[in-house]
This record gives structure tokens, sequence and C-alpha cells, in this order.
């Protein structure tokens, strides 16, 4: 383990600070609730992922043998995180015409295409219908001490456990923020361990069970598959700030119910806060949201957008808007810049050099600190501009401190940053041709010649950028 600052992290659970202690000797097991495949993810799904990685990433710096799951859940999740509304992966699969199994498969091969264009590091990603009989066993073994039948399903008593609740502090018997919408349920709280396919009705994705032909309730897969993967109890659980209040508490009913004990089966809970934009919270149900291919085709780079979650702690809420992103870009288009000066360098020895010694504590303080993100990345930036040091061992440091920020410098080219957007017209050889002519031009000094040529560039979506510091000449 590296001689640095312990690891802080903020748990949900006791609203602290605590320093990371992992049950596993030199190991950190991590689950974190992954995307309901039916439909595409937007960037601020992404940006719960962009997080979990950079957890990832922070504890393999420190040494840890990490292991890392993400589930995929093709099954179960209703359009209400509660017992309401209608299957997600059915209701689309109506609506497109196609199978629901289709339809999983195609919406997890774009997140999987989204997490690589992000960097994220691929995590272990079981699917959830891989898992039913497994999830079967533990209603079994849940049923008598903890749950009822309806003639909607099996349901969880939320009574039956420690604490309900603690995690979301917020939860009474009115069950803030849910409606009782099945009939007979003994407290708002309960939740479907089995949904029962309605009589007369088939489903798409439904199995036998003890309880009738049907299929799981969503929060069932993550205790499970969080169980069988990484083992109970394990270090550290994440998900989204929304999670907080109704996924995460029944998981952690569920875990207390299964293994017998008054434990969540996670030592630390963690929350990544919101994407928003001016109208709210960016969801899905609204039907109005950003996927990474819409910034792509406006000419973004993926990583432009991790950059702009970097700049944030993770427990903020982040704004997105598009000026926002613009300066994300050039920020990184910045630090590739630098970083291009050093790449031919074999890399030296990133530790024993004084003029670093400062760049590197302020980075390590910095993720030690609950991952303290925008810090981390101003001691790139610092790292970057120290001057008069060998070209091997800045490599070495750079290298050391993307390794948890996640940008892949040394794979990125100044060039790559600048994708055509979708609506260009224009192709690069002509935007050569008119910057050849228009440096000739200027050459003869007929300036007349050369403003006829920027402004027929900007006639067709090119902006002349003279001067730029970074030597990027033009932008689409
Ligand atoms: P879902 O596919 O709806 O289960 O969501 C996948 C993950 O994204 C969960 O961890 C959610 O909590 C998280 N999430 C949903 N909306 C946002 C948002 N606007 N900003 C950040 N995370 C979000
Ligand atoms: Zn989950």
């Amino acid at each position: 383990m590296t001689d640095v600052a312990p690891l802080k992290l903020f748990n949900s659970l006791t609203r602290e600070l605590e320093t990371f202690q992992p049950i596993h000797e030199g190991e950190a097991r991590v689950y974190t609730c992954g995307p309901t495949v039916y439909n595409y993810q937007h960037i601020g799904n992404m940006r719960a992922y962009i997080f979990a990685d950079t957890l990832g990433r922070t504890l393999s710096h420190l040494g840890y043998k990490l292991s890392h799951v993400i589930n995929i859940t093709d099954v179960g999740h209703l359009t209400s995180d509660a017992d309401a509304g209608d299957d997600k992966m059915e209701k689309a699969a109506a609506a497109q015409g196609k199978s629901a199994w289709d339809i999983a498969r195609y919406y997890q091969e774009v997140f999987e295409a989204d997490l690589d264009r992000l960097n994220v590091r691929k995590p272990a990603h079981p699917r959830a219908t891989d898992y039913v009989e497994s999830m079967i066993e533990w209603g079994k073994q849940m049923q008598d001490k903890h749950c009822y039948k309806l003639d909607s399903g099996l349901y969880f008593d939320v009574s039956t456990v420690p604490e309900y609740g603690r995690l979301a502090r917020a939860v009474t018997e009115d069950g803030e923020g849910r409606i009782d919408e099945v009939e007979g349920k003994r407290n708002a709280a309960d939740f479907a361990i089995w949904r029962k396919t309605p009589q007369g009705e088939t489903r798409q994705m439904e199995w036998d069970s003890p309880w009738g032909k049907g299929a799981p309730g969503w929060h069932l897969e993550c205790s499970v598959m969080s169980a069988e993967l990484l083992g109970h109890p394990f270090d550290i659980h994440t998900g989204g700030i929304d999670h907080r209040e109704i996924h995460h508490p029944n998981e952690i009913a569920q875990n207390q119910a299964h293994n017998c004990s008054s434990d969540s089966a996670a030592s630390i809970w963690m929350h990544n806060n919101f994407l928003i934009d001016r109208r709210g919270k960016m969801s899905k149900s609204t039907g109005e949201f950003l996927v990474l291919q819409t910034l792509v085709d406006r000419g973004y780079h993926p990583l432009a957008y991790r950059t702009l979650c970097l700049q944030a702690h993770y427990r903020s809420e982040l704004e997105f808007s598009w000026e926002g992103l613009q300066a994300a870009l050039t920020r990184l288009k910045r630090i590739v810049m630098l970083v291009e000066r050093i790449a031919d360098a074999p890399s030296g020895e990133a530790t024993d050099h004084p003029k670093f010694a400062p760049v590197l504590e302020k980075f390590e303080t910095a993720i030690a600190d609950d991952l303290n993100t925008a810090v981390a990345l101003t001691a790139l930036e610092d790292a970057l501009a120290t001057k008069k040091v060998d070209a091997g061992i800045k490599r070495a440091v750079v290298e050391r401190i993307d390794a948890v920020l996640g940008l892949g410098l040394f794979d990125l080219a100044r060039t790559d940053l600048c994708i055509r957007p979708k609506i260009a017209t224009i192709t690069e050889a002509e935007i050569d041709d008119a910057f050849a002519r228009r440096k000739a031009a200027r050459a003869e000094k007929d300036f007349a010649a050369s403003d006829a040529i920027r402004d027929e560039l900007a006639e067709r979506g090119v902006e002349v950028m003279d001067g730029d510091p970074m030597g990027w000449e033009w932008k689409l």
C-alpha cells in the first residue's frame, strides 16, 4: 500500500467521512447499481459510472486489488422505483415492437460502448436475468419471517427488520415520496420480492416460482448479485442519490433478512449527486435527455464530458450547459497540448523528485479527501506546468495522476479532440485549401482577400481562430 493520506469517503449511512478499511486485507470490493436497459443512458446516468470508475481507479492506485461489479437491469424495474407502474422493459418492447430481450441486448451494447468512450474501466457486468434462480432462492429463504403474499405477488414487510430506512432518513409510515398503489400492503414502504403475472396475461420475461409465474422485484437483483459476486459483507456500494431513498433501503432490508443480521452488508454506501439542466434533474422518464452521442454529434469529444464531471465534486449537483462543456473541452485541449510535449520521453521514476513532491502531495491529499477530483485536476495542471525538469520524470508524474482521473492522456492527440459536428458540410481538405490560400494572401499583404476567405469559411460554419495560443487554427 502506498504511504499516503488515508482514504476518507463519505458514507451516506452515517452521513460522515470515514476512513476506508477493507474487509479483506489488500482488497476492495465495490458494487455499483447499473443501468436499466430499456432505453439509452443519458449523460446524467453516465456521471454515476464516471464517479464509480474514479472510485475504483483510486482504490487501484492505492494498491488495493479491486473487484468491481456494475449490474445490468434487464428485468423487473417498474416505471416508478416503488411498486407502481409498468415494467420498463415490457413497456419499451410494446412501444418499439421488439422483444424485451432484444431491447435489453441492444441498449446494453450501447451502454458498454459509452463506458469505453468515457474510459470507464471494464467492470464485471452481470445481467439480472441470469440470476433469477438465485433470486427465487432468496425469496424462499426470506418468506416465512419477512414476507407476505398478496394476489399480485410476494411482498417484503419492512417492519420485520431493524431500522428500516436508516439510509434515507426520511421514510415514515406515510412512506415519503411513494404512493401506496398496491392494495393490501401492510406498510406503505413494503415492496415486491416477486410480481406475479396477472391472470390472463403473458409477460415476455417471466419465470416459474413458488408464488406463481412472474418476475422478480427490482430491488432483489442487487442484493443477490452483490452477495454472489462479491460476498456479504463487502466494502462499498454506490449509486445515484435517488437510490438512497428507496432502492438502497430496500436492498439493505433484504440483506438484513437474508443474512439474519442487522448489518447493511456494505461498509460504505456512496451516492453521486445529479446532473441537472435548467429544467432540473436529467431523467429518462421525462423523455428529454442528452446522450453521449449527441455531444459527439455536436463536435465534442466524450472525454470533454469526463473532464466536466471531474471538475465538480461527485456529491455536488452539476449543471450541464454547452458553454460548460466547451470550457471543459478547452481545458482538456490545453492539457493534451502539454502532454504531447513529453509523450516521447521514456517514463521515469515519479516519486523521488523534489520538484514534484508538492504536486504529488496535493494530488494524493485531494483524492484521499473523498475523491476531490476538482483539486486533483489542478494538481495535474501544476505537474504539467513545472519547468526545467526531466521530461521522463514529468511523464511518470502525469501518468500517475491520470491513472486516477482516467483521461487516457497519452492515448489522446490534439487532433482527436477536434471532432466534426454531424451537421458540418465542409471537408477537412477544403478547410486546409482555404487556409493555404489565406496564408498566401496574407504573405502578399492582400488583407482584403484574406478577410474574404475568412468570411467564406464563416458562412460554411468554420470559425478562424487567429492567434489561438494553442495553435488551433479553426473550429467548426
Ligand atoms: P437507471 O438506469 O435509471 O437505474 O439509472 C442508472 C444510474 O444513474 C443510477 O445510479 C441513478 O441513480 C443514476 N442517475 C439517474 N439520473 C441521474 C442524473 N440526472 N444524474 C446523475 N445520476 C443519475
Ligand atoms: Zn441496485
